[in-house]
């Protein structure tokens, strides 16, 4: 009995196994495929100055328009991308198609503003990324300080490289921050030894800021210590009036989320810059 038990366990896990491996290799083939089709699209998230309203930067973040599927989130394919090494000829499709867009709105005499765009990890390891940045710059003609790279602190466990790679880029005169801060376990010692230029508070402090007092306490610090630290800070995921004004009490000047905008297309995106021209424009003639 217990034999037999045993081997219809290991029919069940076999045919699960074949299953999740098909699943896998389905996804392998339809990453490739939209690689050379051209699936996947940016959606870009405006960055604010409580202070001001004003837009000061913006992330941009992709998609997988799918055919059959409909948009994907980054988190349903980046994840098996970085496995399979695809993540590769993607993150080099994201940091061109951020800068050309970029530079596309101040050809068209947008106001200028800042693009965040995500690294891989992948990336962050290649050798060869400052060259790579550096050639995206020239291609495109953006200039470097319109340009920031987002590395997570779980991308900076080899401190020495990391703090190697972080000078290279910024010898190219690009901005480097450090994403989901607080969620991985980079040391502050390390901290002041990095070459970055700022902070984005994780969205999982902030999200319950209001509820939770060690939530709240953490971000306090951690606004405080970029002061004393000579960093710039955001705070990811605001999505409330009482959020906002917490992160302003406690004098974190930017912020990013739903409060103020979603993700979006690049057509609204532009739209949204091409607002912010006209009211200056109006504010000037009166
Ligand atoms: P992230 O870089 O931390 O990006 C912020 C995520 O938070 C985005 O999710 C954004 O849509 C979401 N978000 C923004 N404001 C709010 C809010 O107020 N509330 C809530 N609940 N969520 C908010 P998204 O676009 O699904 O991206 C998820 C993650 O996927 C990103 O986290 C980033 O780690 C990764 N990712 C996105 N685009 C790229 C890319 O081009 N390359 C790489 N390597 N990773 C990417
Ligand atoms: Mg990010
Ligand atoms: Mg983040
Ligand atoms: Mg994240």
């Amino acid at each position: 009995r217990a034999k037999e038990n045993g081997k219809s366990d290991i029919q069940i896990f076999n045919s699960e196994m074949r299953s999740v491996s098909l699943q896998k290799l389905q996804l392998e083939n339809d990453l490739r495929r939209a690689i050379t089709n051209n699936e996947f699209v940016l959606h870009y998230q405006p960055q604010v100055e409580i202070e001001s309203g004003q837009i000061v930067g913006m992330e941009a973040l992709i998609r997988w328009n799918h055919p059959q599927k409909g948009f994907i989130p980054p988190g349903d394919f980046i994840p098996f991308a970085e496995q399979s090494g695809l993540i590769v000829p993607i993150s080099e499709w994201v940091l061109h198609e951020a800068c050309q867009q970029n530079q596309a709105w101040q050809d068209a005499g947008l106001p200028k503003v800042p693009v965040s765009v995500n690294l891989s990890s992948r990336q962050f390891l290649q050798h060869n990324l400052k060259a790579k940045v550096d050639q995206v710059l020239q291609h495109t003609g953006l200039a470097p300080q319109f340009l920031e790279l987002e590395i997570t602190e779980s991308m900076t466990m080899d401190v020495e490289h990391a703090i190697a790679s972080l000078l290279e880029l910024k010898q190219l005169g690009v901005q480097v921050s450090i994403d989901d801060f607080g969620t991985g376990y980079s040391s502050l010692s390390y901290l002041k030894r990095f070459p970055v230029d700022r902070l984005k508070i994780d969205r999982s402090f902030v999200r319950d800021i209001m509820e939770d007092p060690s939530d709240a306490a953490i971000v306090a610090t951690i606004i405080s210590m970029t002061r004393h630290l000579n960093l710039k800070v955001i705070a990811e995921g605001v999505e409330t009036e009482e959020q906002l004004s917490f992160l302003h009490r406690n004098q974190c000047h930017e912020v990013q989320g739903y409060w103020f905008s979603p993700p979006l297309t690049a057509d609204k995106m532009g739209s949204m810059l091409r607002r912010i021209t006209c009211s200056a424009g109006r504010l000037k003639e009166a």
